[in-house]
């Protein structure tokens, strides 16, 4: 016998929790009139007004969210003590998204569209109950939804069960008076700062030949200081980009989990994680908006086809065991990082690497990859993590 749904509830097919970029590409698809039929909520403390993430891929062809682009590269530049190359990465492009571009072009949409409702608010609770899941929020707004998105992380792995290292990234946008950047090109890795025994790198990512974010990610689970931080930059854009006229305009600051956790874990029919809370985080690097792309794709093609969703289908179980072997050999300093990918770039092209790093290669292709990685020292952190 079915039971008769509590009237109090605000009653929806779809609860959105939290609107960065994993539950706001999802929304942007749901803003579709295929999906007009049904009623969706979104909700996000923030008011995301802000730009407070830059996000970059690379991407052969064109793509979701092209529009809303800041800029793209045709080149790419790798820099450490064994290696420095431009490389042309036709027929790819790497892509800069600035969030706040992003999401006033999916708020743009979703706010033109009838059948979508943004509430702002932070969830507190969520609770399967029979034909959908509860959701109440800090104010004790409650909410009902036949499936439940939950697109945050309320709680970090504890780093002793699982491998773990954050990866924290600080940046500077900074304008120089003289016309200093090419347009074209960006600085994917430069390794030639001081490793501190960590692995550390800078990127650039010029928007325009006077404009550029300068930031270092360092993954090791020692956070800086503000300071620290501000320091790095400081020597870099000086010392190694030797700019003296400049201006910082504006500051990135974040932390991300790279992980072998099992986020997919908990997720049940009607509550389902995508983005970082839902492991789309690559481990060995970091990247996740073309994965959240890759999950927000999947979840839109079952919802069309009326199939279960299972998010355990958009990764492959060998590229599971290769980002843990990756993320090992990184951890327990097998291999120095700025060696692990000065291999990569030397042996193999970057378009290669791009397409073993979006997991489509195949496993003759990667088994060419493997092979210009030290084998013996992958072999060692492949049986370290099968122990
Ligand atoms: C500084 C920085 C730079 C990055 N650069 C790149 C890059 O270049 N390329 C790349 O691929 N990846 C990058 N990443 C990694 C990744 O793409 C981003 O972290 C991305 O924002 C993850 O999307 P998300 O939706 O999972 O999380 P977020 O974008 O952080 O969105 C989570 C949302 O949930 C909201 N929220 C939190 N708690 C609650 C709650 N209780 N209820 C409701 N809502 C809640 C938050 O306000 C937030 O808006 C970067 C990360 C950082 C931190």
């Amino acid at each position: 016998m079915t039971k008769v749904l509590e009237k109090s509830y605000i009653e929806y097919d779809i609860i959105i929790g939290g609107g960065g970029a994993a539950g706001l590409s999802l929304a942007y698809r749901l803003a579709d009139s295929a999906f007009s039929h049904l009623k969706i909520l979104v909700i996000e403390p923030d008011s995301k007004q802000g730009n407070d993430h830059t996000w970059c891929s690379w991407l052969e062809g064109n793509h979701i969210f092209d529009e809303c682009a800041t800029t793209f590269y045709s080149n790419i530049i790798f820099k450490s003590k064994f290696l420095t190359k431009q490389y042309p990465i036709q027929p790819y492009r790497y892509r800069l998204i600035s969030a706040d571009k992003f999401y006033n072009y999916v708020l743009d949409k979703i706010s033109n569209c009838d059948h979508i409702v943004v509430q702002q608010g932070k969830v507190a609770k969520y609770q399967e109950k029979e034909g959908g899941v509860e959701v109440t929020l800090e104010d004790q707004k409650t909410y009902f939804g036949k499936q439940f998105f939950k697109c945050y992380i309320d709680e970090l792995p504890s780093t002793k069960d699982v491998l773990y290292v954050d990866q924290h990234f600080k940046g500077w946008w900074i304008e120089t008076q003289e016309p200093t950047f090419q347009t074209d090109t960006c600085t994917l890795m430069d390794f030639t700062i001081d490793q501190a025994g960590e692995v550390r790198f800078m990127y650039v990512l010029p928007i325009s030949e006077k404009k550029a974010l300068v930031e270092v990610a360092i993954f090791s689970n020692n956070l800086l200081s503000q300071e620290a931080y501000d320091l790095i930059l400081q020597q870099y854009v000086e010392h190694h980009l030797n700019l003296k006229g400049y201006q910082i305009i504006e500051k990135e600051f974040g932390v991300i989990p790279m992980t072998d956790y099992d986020f997919k874990k908990f997720n049940t029919q009607k509550v389902i994680a995508i983005g970082s809370a839902g492991g789309a985080i690559k481990p060995s690097t970091g990247y996740a908006f073309s994965q959240i792309q890759v999950q927000c794709d999947y979840i839109i093609a079952c919802l069309k086809e009326g199939k279960q969703i299972d998010m355990r289908k958009t990764k492959p179980l060998r590229q599971i065991m290769y980002d843990k072997t990756f993320l090992s050999v990184l951890l327990f300093g097998d291999v120095p990082g700025d060696k692990v990918f000065s291999d990569l770039f030397e042996k193999n092209k970057p378009q290669q690497i791009f397409k073993f790093l979006d997991e489509r290669t195949n496993i003759l292709e990667e088994l060419k990859i493997m092979s210009t990685c030290d084998i013996g020292l992958f072999t060692k952190a492949l049986i370290r993590i099968m122990k």
